[in-house]
Protein backbone atom coordinates (compact mmCIF):
# COMPACT_ATOMS: atom_id res chain seq x y z
CA UNK A 1 0.00 0.00 0.00
CA UNK A 2 1.03 3.56 -0.63
CA UNK A 3 2.67 5.62 1.72
CA UNK A 4 2.00 8.64 2.93
CA UNK A 5 5.61 9.73 3.45
CA UNK A 6 5.84 13.70 2.97
CA UNK A 7 8.88 14.41 0.09
CA UNK A 8 11.65 16.87 2.22
CA UNK A 9 10.56 19.46 -0.30
CA UNK A 10 7.17 20.25 0.80
CA UNK A 11 8.34 21.77 4.20
CA UNK A 12 10.12 24.86 3.72
CA UNK A 13 14.00 23.89 3.04
CA UNK A 14 16.87 24.85 5.50
CA UNK A 15 18.62 25.20 1.96
CA UNK A 16 16.90 28.49 1.76
CA UNK A 17 18.89 30.29 4.47
CA UNK A 18 21.41 30.10 1.60
CA UNK A 19 19.07 30.52 -1.45
CA UNK A 20 17.75 33.94 0.45
CA UNK A 21 21.33 35.21 2.00
CA UNK A 22 22.84 34.64 -1.45
CA UNK A 23 20.06 36.65 -2.94
CA UNK A 24 20.44 39.42 -0.28
CA UNK A 25 24.06 39.66 -0.77
CA UNK A 26 23.93 39.87 -4.52
CA UNK A 27 21.39 42.49 -4.09
CA UNK A 28 23.41 44.28 -1.73
CA UNK A 29 26.50 44.11 -3.84
CA UNK A 30 24.36 45.88 -6.61
CA UNK A 31 23.55 48.72 -4.77
CA UNK A 32 27.74 48.88 -4.03
CA UNK A 33 29.16 48.65 -7.43
CA UNK A 34 26.67 51.31 -8.21
CA UNK A 35 27.87 53.71 -5.43
CA UNK A 36 31.06 52.88 -6.50
CA UNK A 37 30.70 53.19 -10.49
CA UNK A 38 28.95 56.68 -9.45
CA UNK A 39 31.70 57.34 -7.54
CA UNK A 40 34.74 56.92 -10.07
CA UNK A 41 32.69 58.92 -12.82
CA UNK A 42 32.06 61.94 -11.03
CA UNK A 43 35.36 61.79 -10.16
CA UNK A 44 36.99 61.34 -13.05
CA UNK A 45 35.12 64.42 -14.59
CA UNK A 46 36.80 66.80 -11.97
CA UNK A 47 39.37 69.31 -13.64
CA UNK A 48 42.69 67.93 -13.47
CA UNK A 49 44.20 70.98 -12.40
CA UNK A 50 41.08 71.09 -9.28
CA UNK A 51 43.70 69.80 -6.44
CA UNK A 52 40.84 68.24 -4.98
CA UNK A 53 41.73 65.01 -5.42
CA UNK A 54 44.88 62.79 -5.20
CA UNK A 55 46.23 60.57 -7.67
CA UNK A 56 45.96 57.81 -5.27
CA UNK A 57 42.67 58.75 -4.02
CA UNK A 58 41.71 58.35 -7.42
CA UNK A 59 43.31 55.18 -8.27
CA UNK A 60 41.46 53.58 -4.71
CA UNK A 61 37.85 54.25 -6.20
CA UNK A 62 38.90 53.37 -9.74
CA UNK A 63 40.83 49.65 -8.53
CA UNK A 64 37.58 49.17 -6.51
CA UNK A 65 35.26 49.14 -9.80
CA UNK A 66 37.65 45.99 -10.60
CA UNK A 67 37.25 44.42 -7.54
CA UNK A 68 33.62 44.93 -6.76
CA UNK A 69 33.06 43.46 -10.30
CA UNK A 70 35.60 40.68 -9.71
CA UNK A 71 33.39 40.02 -6.93
CA UNK A 72 29.88 40.05 -8.21
CA UNK A 73 30.54 37.53 -10.74
CA UNK A 74 32.20 35.14 -8.03
CA UNK A 75 29.01 35.59 -5.67
CA UNK A 76 26.48 34.81 -8.62
CA UNK A 77 28.60 31.77 -9.16
CA UNK A 78 28.64 30.84 -5.37
CA UNK A 79 27.01 26.92 -4.56
CA UNK A 80 26.92 24.54 -1.33
CA UNK A 81 28.95 21.89 -2.27
CA UNK A 82 29.27 18.38 -0.44
CA UNK A 83 32.15 15.89 -1.31
CA UNK A 84 31.38 11.72 -1.10
CA UNK A 85 34.10 9.88 0.24
CA UNK A 86 33.75 5.82 1.12
CA UNK A 87 35.38 2.58 -0.30
CA UNK A 88 34.17 1.54 -3.61
CA UNK A 89 30.76 -0.24 -3.58
CA UNK A 90 29.74 1.31 -0.17
CA UNK A 91 26.83 3.33 -2.12
CA UNK A 92 28.42 6.44 -3.12
CA UNK A 93 26.40 7.04 -6.20
CA UNK A 94 23.62 5.57 -4.95
CA UNK A 95 23.56 7.92 -2.13
CA UNK A 96 23.78 10.86 -4.41
CA UNK A 97 21.33 9.60 -6.76
CA UNK A 98 18.96 9.30 -3.92
CA UNK A 99 19.18 12.38 -2.40
CA UNK A 100 18.79 13.97 -6.60
CA UNK A 101 15.54 11.72 -6.50
CA UNK A 102 16.63 10.37 -10.15
CA UNK A 103 19.31 7.64 -11.48
CA UNK A 104 21.75 10.44 -12.77
CA UNK A 105 25.04 8.85 -12.06
CA UNK A 106 25.87 5.16 -13.27
CA UNK A 107 26.43 2.69 -10.30
CA UNK A 108 26.49 -0.69 -9.41
CA UNK A 109 29.54 -3.71 -10.93
CA UNK A 110 31.31 -2.09 -13.56
CA UNK A 111 30.66 1.50 -12.98
CA UNK A 112 33.33 2.32 -10.79
CA UNK A 113 33.89 5.91 -10.17
CA UNK A 114 37.00 6.35 -11.13
CA UNK A 115 37.18 10.33 -11.54
CA UNK A 116 35.81 13.03 -9.32
CA UNK A 117 32.46 13.43 -10.85
CA UNK A 118 30.57 16.44 -9.66
CA UNK A 119 26.78 17.05 -10.66
CA UNK A 120 25.22 20.34 -10.51
CA UNK A 121 22.29 22.03 -12.06
CA UNK A 122 21.66 22.99 -15.96
CA UNK A 123 21.21 26.89 -16.43
CA UNK A 124 19.40 25.79 -19.60
CA UNK A 125 17.28 22.33 -20.02
CA UNK A 126 19.95 20.08 -21.42
CA UNK A 127 22.04 17.47 -19.69
CA UNK A 128 25.54 17.49 -20.52
CA UNK A 129 29.07 17.03 -19.26
CA UNK A 130 32.44 18.87 -19.62
CA UNK A 131 35.52 16.96 -18.63
CA UNK A 132 38.58 18.59 -17.57
CA UNK A 133 40.55 17.33 -20.77
CA UNK A 134 38.41 19.20 -23.08
CA UNK A 135 36.51 22.01 -23.59
CA UNK A 136 34.07 19.99 -25.25
CA UNK A 137 30.27 19.76 -23.91
CA UNK A 138 28.92 16.51 -24.36
CA UNK A 139 25.22 15.90 -24.33
CA UNK A 140 24.27 13.06 -22.33
CA UNK A 141 20.59 12.02 -22.52
CA UNK A 142 20.59 8.62 -20.21
CA UNK A 143 22.54 7.39 -17.47
CA UNK A 144 23.83 4.62 -19.84
CA UNK A 145 25.42 7.80 -22.36
CA UNK A 146 26.76 9.48 -19.10
CA UNK A 147 28.39 6.19 -18.08
CA UNK A 148 29.83 5.55 -21.23
CA UNK A 149 31.39 8.98 -21.69
CA UNK A 150 32.85 8.57 -18.20
CA UNK A 151 34.47 5.13 -19.40
CA UNK A 152 35.50 6.67 -22.69
CA UNK A 153 37.85 9.27 -20.98
CA UNK A 154 41.32 8.67 -20.08
CA UNK A 155 41.37 10.56 -16.94
CA UNK A 156 43.46 10.28 -13.99
CA UNK A 157 41.83 9.96 -10.44
CA UNK A 158 41.81 13.55 -9.26
CA UNK A 159 40.42 14.82 -12.44
CA UNK A 160 37.08 16.50 -12.31
CA UNK A 161 34.31 15.70 -14.70
CA UNK A 162 30.73 18.21 -14.47
CA UNK A 163 27.67 16.70 -14.78
CA UNK A 164 24.91 19.80 -15.12
CA UNK A 165 21.86 18.23 -15.13
CA UNK A 166 18.36 19.82 -15.09
CA UNK A 167 16.58 21.02 -12.10
CA UNK A 168 12.78 20.03 -12.42
CA UNK A 169 12.80 16.78 -10.34
CA UNK A 170 16.28 17.70 -8.24
CA UNK A 171 15.30 20.28 -5.60
CA UNK A 172 19.04 20.37 -4.37
CA UNK A 173 20.33 21.51 -7.64
CA UNK A 174 17.81 23.73 -7.80
CA UNK A 175 18.33 25.30 -4.50
CA UNK A 176 22.44 25.25 -5.04
CA UNK A 177 23.09 22.28 -3.59
CA UNK A 178 26.68 20.89 -6.28
CA UNK A 179 27.29 17.52 -5.56
CA UNK A 180 30.83 15.38 -5.58
CA UNK A 181 31.40 12.06 -6.27
CA UNK A 182 34.51 10.78 -5.86
CA UNK A 183 36.55 7.22 -6.71
CA UNK A 184 36.96 4.78 -3.59
CA UNK A 185 39.22 5.84 -0.84
CA UNK A 186 40.86 2.20 -0.83
CA UNK A 187 41.86 2.50 -3.85
CA UNK A 188 43.95 5.42 -4.65
CA UNK A 189 47.24 6.83 -3.64
CA UNK A 190 46.34 10.54 -4.61
CA UNK A 191 44.27 11.36 -1.42
CA UNK A 192 46.74 14.56 -0.81
CA UNK A 193 46.05 15.79 -4.47
CA UNK A 194 42.66 14.92 -3.90
CA UNK A 195 42.41 17.11 -1.06
CA UNK A 196 43.82 20.00 -2.44
CA UNK A 197 41.75 19.74 -5.80
CA UNK A 198 38.32 18.55 -4.70
CA UNK A 199 38.19 19.08 -0.68
CA UNK A 200 39.24 22.66 0.16
CA UNK A 201 36.12 24.58 -0.56
CA UNK A 202 33.76 21.69 0.53
CA UNK A 203 30.90 22.71 2.92
CA UNK A 204 30.24 19.17 3.79
CA UNK A 205 31.43 15.82 3.32
CA UNK A 206 29.76 12.16 3.73
CA UNK A 207 31.43 9.46 4.40
CA UNK A 208 29.46 6.30 2.94
CA UNK A 209 30.42 3.48 4.99
CA UNK A 210 29.39 0.09 4.20
CA UNK A 211 27.05 -1.08 8.03
CA UNK A 212 28.18 -4.58 6.80
CA UNK A 213 31.52 -3.98 8.42
CA UNK A 214 33.06 -1.20 10.79
CA UNK A 215 34.73 2.14 10.20
CA UNK A 216 37.80 0.71 7.74
CA UNK A 217 41.33 2.60 8.42
CA UNK A 218 41.26 3.78 4.88
CA UNK A 219 38.09 5.55 5.69
CA UNK A 220 39.31 6.95 8.97
CA UNK A 221 42.63 7.91 7.53
CA UNK A 222 41.33 9.92 4.92
CA UNK A 223 39.15 11.89 7.43
CA UNK A 224 42.25 13.03 9.28
CA UNK A 225 43.75 14.13 6.46
CA UNK A 226 40.88 16.15 5.35
CA UNK A 227 40.91 17.63 9.17
CA UNK A 228 44.52 18.11 8.80
CA UNK A 229 43.66 20.75 6.18
CA UNK A 230 40.77 22.03 7.21
CA UNK A 231 39.53 23.06 10.49
CA UNK A 232 36.51 21.46 11.73
CA UNK A 233 35.04 20.15 8.23
CA UNK A 234 30.97 19.17 8.61
CA UNK A 235 31.12 15.19 8.63
CA UNK A 236 28.29 13.33 8.46
CA UNK A 237 28.32 9.36 8.13
CA UNK A 238 25.92 7.30 6.38
CA UNK A 239 25.87 3.12 7.62
CA UNK A 240 24.30 2.32 4.09
CA UNK A 241 23.08 -0.90 2.97
CA UNK A 242 21.42 -1.10 6.57
CA UNK A 243 18.69 -2.76 4.69
CA UNK A 244 20.90 -6.10 5.04
CA UNK A 245 20.35 -5.95 9.05
CA UNK A 246 16.98 -7.02 8.62
CA UNK A 247 17.98 -10.78 7.82
CA UNK A 248 19.07 -10.83 11.08
CA UNK A 249 16.97 -8.98 13.42
CA UNK A 250 17.97 -10.38 16.80
CA UNK A 251 21.35 -8.28 16.16
CA UNK A 252 20.35 -5.13 14.64
CA UNK A 253 20.13 -3.07 18.01
CA UNK A 254 23.01 -4.96 19.18
CA UNK A 255 25.60 -3.83 15.69
CA UNK A 256 23.96 -0.60 15.46
CA UNK A 257 24.74 0.68 19.18
CA UNK A 258 28.23 -0.77 18.34
CA UNK A 259 28.25 1.08 15.20
CA UNK A 260 27.49 4.02 16.95
CA UNK A 261 29.42 4.00 19.72
CA UNK A 262 32.61 3.33 17.08
CA UNK A 263 31.33 6.48 15.00
CA UNK A 264 31.01 9.22 17.71
CA UNK A 265 34.32 7.60 19.19
CA UNK A 266 35.92 8.93 16.05
CA UNK A 267 34.11 12.26 15.61
CA UNK A 268 34.57 13.35 18.77
CA UNK A 269 37.99 11.49 20.56
CA UNK A 270 39.98 11.08 17.20
CA UNK A 271 38.94 13.75 14.53
CA UNK A 272 37.81 15.87 17.02
CA UNK A 273 35.35 17.36 14.25
CA UNK A 274 32.23 17.29 17.38
CA UNK A 275 32.49 19.09 20.72
CA UNK A 276 30.34 16.73 22.07
CA UNK A 277 28.95 12.80 22.09
CA UNK A 278 25.33 14.55 21.71
CA UNK A 279 26.41 16.58 18.82
CA UNK A 280 27.96 13.60 17.13
CA UNK A 281 24.97 10.97 17.33
CA UNK A 282 23.35 13.89 15.00
CA UNK A 283 25.63 13.10 12.59
CA UNK A 284 25.52 9.23 12.23
CA UNK A 285 22.97 7.35 10.41
CA UNK A 286 21.74 3.88 9.19
CA UNK A 287 19.93 3.98 5.67
CA UNK A 288 19.62 1.81 2.87
CA UNK A 289 20.04 4.48 0.14
CA UNK A 290 18.84 1.74 -2.31
CA UNK A 291 15.68 1.57 -1.00
CA UNK A 292 15.42 5.48 -0.74
CA UNK A 293 16.12 5.49 -4.56
CA UNK A 294 13.50 2.84 -5.71
CA UNK A 295 10.92 4.82 -3.62
CA UNK A 296 11.19 7.90 -5.28
CA UNK A 297 11.60 7.07 -8.57
CA UNK A 298 8.29 4.84 -8.00
CA UNK A 299 6.47 8.12 -6.81
CA UNK A 300 8.16 10.23 -9.22
CA UNK A 301 6.10 7.95 -11.60
CA UNK A 302 2.84 7.92 -9.27
CA UNK A 303 3.01 4.36 -7.73
CA UNK A 304 3.64 3.57 -4.16
CA UNK A 305 6.76 4.38 -3.07
CA UNK A 306 6.77 0.81 -1.58
CA UNK A 307 6.15 -1.42 -4.91
CA UNK A 308 7.96 -4.64 -5.07
CA UNK A 309 9.99 -7.15 -2.44
CA UNK A 310 9.87 -4.94 1.02
CA UNK A 311 12.06 -5.40 3.59
CA UNK A 312 11.57 -5.07 7.11
CA UNK A 313 11.66 -1.87 8.81
CA UNK A 314 12.06 0.15 5.06
CA UNK A 315 9.81 2.73 6.73
CA UNK A 316 12.06 3.48 9.78
CA UNK A 317 14.90 3.60 7.41
CA UNK A 318 12.96 5.72 4.90
CA UNK A 319 12.74 8.45 7.58
CA UNK A 320 16.25 8.43 9.38
CA UNK A 321 17.27 8.84 5.67
CA UNK A 322 14.80 11.73 5.31
CA UNK A 323 16.50 12.67 8.88
CA UNK A 324 19.79 12.71 7.50
CA UNK A 325 18.38 15.19 4.71
CA UNK A 326 17.13 17.76 7.34
CA UNK A 327 20.14 17.98 8.81
CA UNK A 328 22.28 17.82 6.10
CA UNK A 329 20.58 20.76 4.59
CA UNK A 330 20.49 23.10 7.48
CA UNK A 331 24.39 22.21 8.46
CA UNK A 332 25.37 22.93 4.62
CA UNK A 333 23.40 26.08 4.41
CA UNK A 334 24.65 27.59 7.27
CA UNK A 335 27.92 26.62 6.61
CA UNK A 336 27.88 27.52 3.45
CA UNK A 337 26.51 31.12 4.54
CA UNK A 338 29.40 31.61 6.85
CA UNK A 339 32.34 30.49 4.84
CA UNK A 340 30.88 32.15 1.43
CA UNK A 341 29.73 35.44 2.42
CA UNK A 342 31.78 35.80 5.13
CA UNK A 343 34.58 37.29 3.27
CA UNK A 344 32.39 38.85 0.68
CA UNK A 345 30.63 41.43 3.33
CA UNK A 346 33.80 42.10 5.26
CA UNK A 347 35.50 43.10 1.75
CA UNK A 348 32.19 44.91 0.59
CA UNK A 349 32.21 46.71 3.81
CA UNK A 350 35.90 47.94 3.30
CA UNK A 351 35.40 48.94 -0.18
CA UNK A 352 31.65 51.04 0.88
CA UNK A 353 34.16 52.61 3.76
CA UNK A 354 37.33 53.34 1.46
CA UNK A 355 35.10 55.22 -1.25
CA UNK A 356 33.28 56.98 1.55
CA UNK A 357 36.35 58.11 2.15
CA UNK A 358 37.71 59.77 -0.80
CA UNK A 359 34.19 61.38 -1.19
CA UNK A 360 34.44 63.09 2.42
CA UNK A 361 38.00 64.14 1.83
CA UNK A 362 36.69 65.61 -1.18
CA UNK A 363 33.84 67.56 0.09
CA UNK A 364 36.06 68.57 3.07
CA UNK A 365 38.41 70.00 0.22
CA UNK A 366 35.46 71.79 -1.41
CA UNK A 367 34.02 73.17 1.14
CA UNK A 368 37.55 74.76 2.52
CA UNK A 369 37.81 76.16 -1.19
CA UNK A 370 33.97 77.13 -1.08
CA UNK A 371 34.70 79.22 2.17
CA UNK A 372 38.15 80.88 1.26
CA UNK A 373 36.26 82.10 -2.11
CA UNK A 374 33.98 83.52 -0.08
CA UNK A 375 36.09 85.46 2.23
CA UNK A 376 37.99 86.56 -0.71
CA UNK A 377 34.17 87.91 -1.86
CA UNK A 378 33.62 89.33 1.22
CA UNK A 379 37.29 91.34 1.37
CA UNK A 380 36.27 92.42 -2.90
CA UNK A 381 32.89 94.09 -1.65
CA UNK A 382 33.89 95.93 1.85
CA UNK A 383 36.83 97.31 -0.34
CA UNK A 384 33.91 98.33 -3.44
CA UNK A 385 32.35 99.99 -0.18
CA UNK A 386 34.60 101.86 0.78
CA UNK A 387 35.15 103.41 -2.47
CA UNK A 388 31.34 104.02 -3.39
CA UNK A 389 31.63 105.94 0.15
CA UNK A 390 34.52 107.79 -0.60
CA UNK A 391 33.40 108.30 -4.30
CA UNK A 392 30.08 109.75 -2.62
CA UNK A 393 32.35 111.93 -0.28
CA UNK A 394 34.36 113.32 -3.09
CA UNK A 395 31.26 114.10 -5.04
CA UNK A 396 29.34 116.41 -2.48
CA UNK A 397 32.52 118.32 -2.02
CA UNK A 398 33.39 118.41 -5.75
CA UNK A 399 29.46 119.65 -6.17
CA UNK A 400 30.52 122.23 -3.56
CA UNK A 401 33.99 123.40 -5.07
CA UNK A 402 31.94 123.79 -8.62
CA UNK A 403 29.04 125.66 -7.21
CA UNK A 404 31.32 128.50 -5.40
CA UNK A 405 33.14 128.75 -8.89
CA UNK A 406 30.10 129.23 -10.50
CA UNK A 407 29.06 131.68 -7.77
CA UNK A 408 32.75 133.40 -8.23
CA UNK A 409 32.21 133.64 -12.31
CA UNK A 410 28.97 134.33 -12.05
CA UNK A 411 29.95 137.45 -9.72
CA UNK A 412 32.97 138.29 -12.05
CA UNK A 413 31.07 138.44 -14.73
CA UNK A 414 28.29 140.46 -13.33
CA UNK A 415 30.58 142.97 -12.08
CA UNK A 416 32.68 143.14 -15.57
CA UNK A 417 29.20 143.66 -17.27
CA UNK A 418 28.48 146.37 -14.85
CA UNK A 419 32.01 147.72 -15.27
P1 LIG B 1 29.96 3.34 -5.08
O1 LIG B 1 31.04 2.59 -5.75
O2 LIG B 1 30.29 3.67 -3.66
O3 LIG B 1 29.52 4.54 -5.83
O4 LIG B 1 28.71 2.34 -4.95
P2 LIG B 1 27.41 2.24 -5.87
O5 LIG B 1 26.47 3.32 -5.56
O6 LIG B 1 27.84 2.06 -7.27
O7 LIG B 1 26.77 0.88 -5.32
C1 LIG B 1 27.38 -0.37 -5.46
C2 LIG B 1 26.32 -1.46 -5.43
O8 LIG B 1 25.72 -1.47 -4.16
C3 LIG B 1 25.19 -1.22 -6.43
O9 LIG B 1 24.84 -2.45 -7.02
C4 LIG B 1 24.04 -0.70 -5.60
O10 LIG B 1 22.78 -1.05 -6.10
C5 LIG B 1 24.30 -1.39 -4.26
N1 LIG B 1 23.78 -0.61 -3.14
C6 LIG B 1 23.93 0.71 -2.93
N2 LIG B 1 23.29 1.07 -1.80
C7 LIG B 1 22.73 -0.05 -1.29
C8 LIG B 1 21.92 -0.28 -0.14
O11 LIG B 1 21.60 0.59 0.67
N3 LIG B 1 21.52 -1.58 0.06
C9 LIG B 1 21.86 -2.58 -0.79
N4 LIG B 1 21.41 -3.78 -0.51
N5 LIG B 1 22.60 -2.38 -1.88
C10 LIG B 1 23.04 -1.12 -2.14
Amino acid sequence: NSLSISPTTAIQSPLQIFVRAKKRINDIYGEVEQYVNDSCKFLLVLPHDSDLITKEELLVVNSHVEKVKGIREVLLRDHMKVAFFGRTSNGKSTVINSMLRERILPSGIGHTTNCFIQVEKSENDESYLISEDSAERKNVKSVSQLAHSLCTGSLGDSALVRVYWPTDKCPLLRDDVVLVDSPGIDVSPNLDSWIDRHCLDADVFVLVANSESTLMLTEKNFFFKVSARLSKPNVFVLNNRWDASASEPEFLEEVRRQHLLRTVDFLVDELKVCGTRTEAEQRVFFVSAKEVLQARINEFKGLPMNTGIVTDGFHGRYFEFQDFERKFEECISKSAVRTKFDQHTKRGKAIVGDTRNVMEMLLERASAKRATKSQNRREVLDHLDFTEKQLQLVTVEMKDKICKMVEEVEHKVSKALND
